[in-house]
């Protein structure tokens, strides 16, 4: 596949309103010291992108000829080279970190050192190259623009600025072949699609839907990443759609049924999350993971308690299976399914305290999660809760002497329903 031919663009970024001091201190640093030492160096990628869209950048990415080990030698200790299949310098200034990499060329020219899989998925990547080449390689247009702060300039090598202009999210060159080369810019394409509010150009879009099987070579942990960054895209409850409606959402989670993305509880969590990260409050990818496997955690609980299990090992189990099975696809890191199980087994408790279990659930270090997921449990209408997110919530706003009140409407006997007719020895589980 030959390379799509473009005309190289400069801009002056003064006109569109970027300046130096909208890189962060440690971005420009890094810039400075790389150009000083006789190398180029650009902020590329998002950076640029999200400046140009008037956007708060997460981060910002560095590309420079210097070679990783020549990277190394300007910042010694500050610097550490990480990666294989994709080597790159991690730069740190103060407590930020910045990645510098390297300009690659594209991979067909040097198949001895850069190396594709059967499916034409690249496995190794590490050929440099000169910064056109560079530009090329990588995956949307709007990500393919370089901003020097010394200079002003903003090179654009595949018309992003027309493409950002549109708001059209365009791959460069044939887009099933870079697909097939990484099947991780398919997310990329729903992620960038919600994040920014972008249409996908119809070329960009057409093969994702019969190619997103190659998603299943991708490693587990690779995946995990990527959920982690959809999760906190700020944007999480639109990009579950384009997933859905892209036929990707089963790629990452071959496990859930697909209607789970439209249940009153996803949606109000997505929307939560989005609003918590609008608020520059943080988000604990655990959370959203407990709520997008519930479901799913219950019919196997159900199974457990059918089997004639007690209420808390049928939790217990269920979560190991379904976290061991979710694992297979996105290496859910143990601290993170730890605090997933935490949430779920916190349900039964929480749904049915006794009194003097209380005071002991309430300062549990994933109170504050358990109780959260019973409040949204609540809120989307599972009656299983009941009402008592509510009341755990008023328990927390009372004084003492008022909690007192709540705590003894915990242990008065439920109203009898009906007069019994023989006594038969109780049976009914105890919920502490
Ligand atoms: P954000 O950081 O806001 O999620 P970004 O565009 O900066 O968006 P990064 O993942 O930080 O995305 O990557 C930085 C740049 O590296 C991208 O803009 C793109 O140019 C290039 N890039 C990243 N991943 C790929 C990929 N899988 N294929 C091709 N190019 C990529
Ligand atoms: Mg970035």
């Amino acid at each position: 596949m030959s390379a799509p031919i473009y005309q190289l663009q400069k801009y002056q970024a003064s006109d569109y309103g970027i300046r130096p001091n909208d890189l962060s201190e440690a971005a420009l640093c890094t810039i400075i010291e790389l150009t000083q030492a006789g190398f180029q160096a650009y902020i590329v990628g998002g950076g640029v992108r999200d400046l140009l869209l008037g956007l708060h950048p997460k981060d910002f990415d560095i590309a420079t000829d210097a070679t990783p080990d020549q990277i190394k030698r300007i910042f010694g200790r500050q610097c550490q080279i990480i990666g294989r299949r994709f080597q790159l310098a991690h730069v740190y200034q103060g407590r930020q970190m910045l990645e510098v990499a390297t300009f690659r060329a594209p991979h067909e020219e040097h198949s001895s050192q850069s190396q594709t899989s059967a499916h034409g998925m690249i496995v190794r990547d590490n050929i440099w190259g000169t910064i056109d080449q560079d530009a090329l390689r990588r995956d949307f247009t709007v990500n393919a623009m370089y901003y020097q702060p010394q200079t002003g300039q903003i090179l654009d090598f595949a018309n992003g600025m027309q493409d950002v202009q549109s708001k059209t999210l365009r791959m460069i060159g044939d887009a099933a072949t870079r697909y097939r080369e990484d099947p991780v810019r398919m997310i990329r394409a729903a992620r960038f699609a919600a994040k920014l509010g972008f249409e996908l150009d119809a070329a960009t879009a057409a093969p994702i839907s019969h190619l997103a099987y190659l998603l299943k070579a991708i490693s587990p942990h690779r995946l995990y990443d990527e959920s982690h960054k959809m999760f906190s895209c700020g944007h999480l409850r639109i990009l579950l759609q384009h997933l859905h409606e892209m036929g990707l959402f089963s790629s990452i989670f071959p496990l859930l049924k697909e209607d789970v993305i439209n249940s009153r509880l996803v949606t109000l969590a997505a929307q939560n999350t989005d609003d918590r990260l609008q608020q520059g409050k943080s988000v604990n990818p655990a959370f959203f993971y407990a709520v997008l496997l519930w479901s799913w955690q219950q019919r196997l609980t159900q199974i457990e308690l059918d089997k004639g299990e007690d209420i808390f090992p049928a939790y217990q189990a269920a979560g190991i299976k379904v976290l061991a099975q979710q694992s297979q696809h996105t290496a859910i890191p143990r601290f993170v399914a730890q605090t997933i199980r935490d949430i779920w087994d916190l349900q039964p408790r929480l749904e049915k305290p006794r009194s003097r279990v209380v005071p002991k659930l309430i300062i549990q270090p994933r109170f504050r999660a358990g109780f959260d997921f019973l409040l949204l449990r609540e809120l989307s209408g599972d009656n299983r809760t009941h009402g008592m997110g509510n009341w755990w919530e008023h328990y927390q706003a009372v004084n003492t002497d008022e909690q007192e009140v709540l705590l003894r409407q915990l242990d008065k006997p439920k109203p009898k329903k009906k007069p019994k007719k023989a006594k038969k020895p109780s049976d009914e589980p105890s919920a502490s």
